[in-house]
């Protein structure tokens, strides 16, 4: 099954369609990239699937139920990484992990047992004692995405999860998201090609609200004949639509 099917989504904004008759699928325990130039349409598309929006036209198969009538089963299965301002300061690491995983109504024990495996998994296990406001952007970045991992959710919504950060961080924060990739399916929106390029499966590329190329990073340079990717992005950002969808 599907964790993601597109049906001729549709969003209009007065007579923009900010996402327009998208129609694609994305497979489960999938890290799929969703890239396109400021206004594609990338927050759009998200906030639809994860209930803020209710399309205009078409629908999304999310694990199976529908947005328009099923927003009750999909949303206890998604999360998204809050941003660092959702982490309380003066909270150690792990306070802030058990807390949220408290809040989602986790019981005592497992919270426990799920912040030592977040702990562990984003290297974070030194600072644990640790008032956060003391960490690094780094360490903060990859607190916060842990804070909305610990609930184990099958889609994770991962919203430029490295804007800001420094080479070094980035790196260290790509080699924590490389070792998630298996059950969870996830969904990254980035600005920063070649995050995309090291860590998605495959990347889709919107632009003004429909799918302009789909495909492995791999695919998408061959079919562009470009040496690099982002040679590949702008090539199919100034090629025509759906050629290489
Ligand atoms: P960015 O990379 O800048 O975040 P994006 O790909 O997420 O861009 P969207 O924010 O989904 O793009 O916007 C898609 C289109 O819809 C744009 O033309 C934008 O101006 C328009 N739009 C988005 N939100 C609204 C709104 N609330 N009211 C009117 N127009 C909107």
């Amino acid at each position: 099954m599907h964790a993601i099917e597109l049906k001729q989504l549709t969003k209009h904004y007065k007579e923009t369609a900010a996402v327009d008759r998208l129609e694609f699928s994305i497979e489960k325990g999938e890290f799929f990239a969703l890239l396109g130039e400021n206004g594609a349409g990338k927050t759009t598309l998200i906030r639809m699937l994860c209930g803020l929006l209710s399309p205009d036209e078409g629908d999304a198969s999310v694990l199976g139920h529908s947005i328009l009538t099923d927003l009750d089963k999909i949303k206890p299965k998604m999360n998204m990484s809050p941003q660092e301002t959702a982490i309380a300061p003066n909270l150690t690491v792990r306070e802030n992990l058990e807390f949220i995983a408290g809040v989602y109504g986790i019981p005592k024990k497992e919270g426990k047992k799920r912040t030592d495996e977040m702990l562990e998994l984003f290297q974070l296990k030194e600072k644990e004692r640790e008032k956060t406001k003391t960490l690094s952007g780094g360490m903060q970045r990859r607190l916060s995405i842990a804070m909305g991992m610990i609930t184990k959710p099958d889609i994770y919504f991962l919203d430029e999860p490295t804007l800001g950060l420094d080479v070094r961080s980035r790196r260290e924060l790509w080699k924590n998201l490389e070792s998630l990739k298996g059950d969870m399916t996830i969904i990254l929106t980035t600005h920063y090609l070649e995050e995309a390029e090291a860590l998605a499966d495959r990347i889709c590329i919107l632009e003004n609200g429909t799918l302009k190329a789909l495909g492995t990073a791999e695919d998408l340079k061959k079919q562009t004949h470009s040496a690099t990717f982002e040679d590949a992005f702008l090539a199919i950002c100034d090629g025509e639509a759906g050629l290489y969808a």
